[in-house]
């Protein structure tokens, strides 16, 4: 017998099937993990295939030396989605494997999943004395009684052992202990489905794709609920993905009251070891639902039913850095593999899925609605250059101010949304126009008062904060844009007594830290909650009456195709956050473009005349998802090299280009716009192919990367971040 063997390693030249003879006294299945010599080394691999010729010389071929568990940790759909991801989305298949394990398991110690004991059947058999090392064991066990599979397996190898398993004589038994993640369970109330809630429940029924469009506040989740209670009563599992921020105790102690044991948990907060235990838990079929941020899609949850993607729309399903995928094509694979249902739900849901949903696609289900009834708050528009005229300079404005004193008299609480953290964006000398940027990236450095330290946010390097101009030495810096920590210290200016809490990356650095500021939070009445687009997402507290947007124009321009529609979707979530049970809810949005057309949109909830306005934009001008973008992205730390490859790799596609001059649309090679990030220089070639063709374009421009080339190369398809 022989063995295709992926060797699990992060290098270009070991990716491929690598061919093993399966030793005699070896039973090895597809899915297992192996250790095989390679080179002087014995390596970690996964057995992808068996056959009985092999199609490499056999004189040449080497054996396999052991396996790591005795059973397969990769299930066979995850092996197809591995072939799957490779091919579409240009991935190693190590790289693709590792995502479907626990980290822990990859160390070099060998983790035992379950301890496996081994003891005597009731009425067993005696082996015959021919059977050596089988006789042996039964007499070690009767001796001895209950043992661990393993020491009994060491000591007398493990084809006597399985042989006495096999045939009856001996019985194992798997023995797990979990550490259960610790999480309050507060029992919730069972709510009575709304008609629109009942009506999206009947209507998400077949084994298809459903768009859920409801606003916020309208009960998505207890549509969810609904769903994956039939799914459980039916036999079936479920995965529910909701973005890691938004995975607070509140939305975990719901799902834990309402399903009990069966639901297993995954994010960030979990340390290695409940991690690995949940992964177990899900592999075993011990755990019926599987709750988690993006990368609990790829769970070995069997028996699928339901796969659901909360806030679709949201940045965070998309990888950024290598392995690059999106969690909702890896949706739609396992979907198609499982032949279930798939829910992607959004109060504003992306440009590309709705256009699906459009086209038919999808299927698309409105809840138009919130539960209570209430209209959604009222978003008004402050236009920040009258505010100016009128003498005011403070960062917040009078409409502004005058709502926040009315929620701390009436002891409410309101959000403060500013997308950017730290105390202000820049320092900049007035008299010579100096901004400190830093020295290993291309960027300009964020001022933090509270340390007094300028840092990057890209590579996380700190510097001294500027007093005098290193340039022309005056003493006249200037802050630029404000960020979280300066409307902190206004808030706290105009309110002393009112507890202001901060909500972004530098306080919630620490494990659980987000879940530890909205439970402070939850109970500061008045309170006032300041934060980046985390305070954005899902989170349900019914006594913010009030939302003020600092600087809406913020993601507005930014060069990236999707900057309004970002723009349009933070605000709608921003805005969602108030009035969610009782009161009215109001928003005070403030802009220095007044007229722009995402604020008219937004400000009348209008999603479906926004999403015209934008697709008519993008048809015209050929972005996604009337197009695809592809770009590749080179770095590394010597310029002319990372110039010089990127050249190259851009006269191979010139000529692609050349051939194809209707459906290749676009192509230029250029610097990043962040031209250097931790001191390694960065180039890309831009691309962007007509639908029609852009598989076989992507392919043929895939091809031209030089995998031998010295710089590291990053191949993107539709990226978020363009920076
Ligand atoms: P969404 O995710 O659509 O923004 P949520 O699922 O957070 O909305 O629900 C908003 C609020 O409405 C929650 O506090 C929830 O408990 C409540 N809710 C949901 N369904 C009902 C219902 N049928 N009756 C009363 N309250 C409900
Ligand atoms: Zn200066
Ligand atoms: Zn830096």
């Amino acid at each position: 017998m022989f063995a295709k063997v992926i060797i699990d390693q992060d290098a270009k030249a070991l990716d491929r099937e690598f061919e093993y003879i399966v030793p005699h006294d070896l039973q090895v299945s597809v899915g297992e993990r192996v250790l095989v010599p390679f080179g002087v080394r014995l390596l970690q691999g996964f057995v992808v295939g068996l056959s009985e010729k092999c199609e490499y010389d056999e004189k040449k071929l080497k054996e396999i030396s052991q396996k790591i568990e005795d059973f397969a940790v990769i299930k066979p759909e995850m092996l197809q989605l591995m072939f799957y991801m490779a091919d579409k989305l240009h991935l190693k298949l190590a790289s693709c494997l590792r995502l479907f394990l626990p980290a822990e398991m990859r160390t070099d110690k060998v983790k035992e999943l379950v301890v496996r004991y081994v003891f005597l059947a009731e009425n067993f058999q005696m082996p015959s004395n021919r059977a050596k090392k089988q006789l042996e064991i039964v007499q070690f066990l009767q001796k001895n009684g209950r043992q661990k599979f393993s020491d009994i397996s060491a000591q007398f190898g493990y084809a006597p052992l399985s042989a006495l398993v096999k045939n009856g004589t001996v019985v194992v038994e798997n023995e797990q202990i979990n550490r259960n993640p610790e999480i309050d369970v507060v029992q919730n109330a069972q709510h009575k489905l709304t008609a629109l809630q009942q009506r999206a429940v009947d209507t998400i029924c077949e084994n298809k794709t459903y768009l859920l469009h409801g606003v916020t506040g309208s009960g998505k989740t207890e549509v969810y609920m609904h769903l994956i209670e039939r799914q459980l009563a039916a036999g079936k599992t479920a995965l529910m993905l909701v973005p890691e921020i938004s995975l607070t105790p509140q939305v975990v102690s719901n799902f834990k009251a309402r399903f009990g044991g069966q639901v297993a948990l995954i994010h960030s907060g979990l340390s290695a070891g409940e991690r690995f235990d949940e992964w177990k838990r899900i592999f075993f079929g011990q755990a019926r639902v599987v709750v988690g941020a993006r990368s609990a899609i790829f769970s070995p949850i069997e028996n699928l039913g339901i796969i659901i993607i909360d806030e679709e729309h949201d940045q965070s399903y998309v990888s950024e850095s290598n392995p690059r995928y999106d969690t909702r094509d890896i949706a739609q694979f396992r979907q198609k593999y499982n032949n279930c249902t798939l829910v992607l739900g959004s109060a504003t849901p992306s440009i590309e899925s709705y256009a699906k949903a459009i086209d038919g696609e999808f299927t698309l289900v409105e809840m138009p609605e919130r539960v209570n009834g209430m209209d959604m708050p009222k978003i008004q528009i402050i236009d920040m250059l009258m505010e100016l005229r009128h003498g005011n300079n403070n960062i917040f404005s009078l409409p502004l101010i005058f709502e926040l004193k009315d929620i701390v008299e009436k002891k409410k609480q309101a959000m403060i949304f500013i997308n950017r953290r730290g105390f202000s964006s820049f320092q900049r000398c007035r008299q010579c126009g100096y901004v400190a940027k830093c020295s290993d990236c291309d960027v300009s450095l964020v001022y933090h008062r509270f340390e007094n330290r300028l840092k990057c946010h890209y590579c996380g390097k700190r510097y001294h904060a500027l007093d005098v101009c290193p340039s022309c030495g005056s003493r006249d810096i200037k802050q630029g844009a404000i960020g979280t920590e300066r409307v902190v210290e206004e808030l706290h200016k105009m309110f002393p007594d009112v507890p202001v809490l901060r909500m972004d990356n530098d306080t919630t650095s620490q494990k659980n830290g987000h879940r530890k500021i909205l439970n402070e939070f939850r109970n500061c009445k008045p309170g006032i909650l300041v934060g980046t687009q985390m305070i954005a997402k899902g989170h349900d507290f019914e006594d913010v009456l009030l939302v003020g947007i600092v600087d809406a124009d913020q993601s507005l321009y930014q060069a990236d195709f999707r900057s309004i529609e970002r723009t349009f979707q933070l605000i709608t979530q921003v805005a969602g956050r108030a009035g969610r049970s009782g009161t009215q809810g109001k928003v005070i949005l403030q802009t220095y473009s007044p007229r722009h057309y995402v604020y008219r949109f937004a400000t009348n909830y209008d999603y479906k005349g926004f999403f015209k306005k934008e697709t008519n934009l993008r048809k015209v001008t050929k972005f996604p998802p009337y197009a695809r973008i592809v770009r590749i992205l080179f770095s590394h730390e010597n310029e002319k090299t990372v110039a010089d490859e990127c050249k190259a790799c851009y006269n191979k596609i010139k000529q692609i280009k050349d051939a194809s001059p209707e459906e290749f649309v676009y192509l230029d090679v250029m610097k990043a716009p962040l031209n250097k990030i931790k001191n390694k220089f960065r180039y890309q070639i831009m691309m962007r192919f007509a639908l029609s063709k852009a598989d076989q374009l992507e392919k043929q421009v895939f091809d031209c990367i030089d995998q031998k080339c010295k710089s590291s190369v990053f191949f993107e398809i539709n990226p978020n971040n363009l920076s």
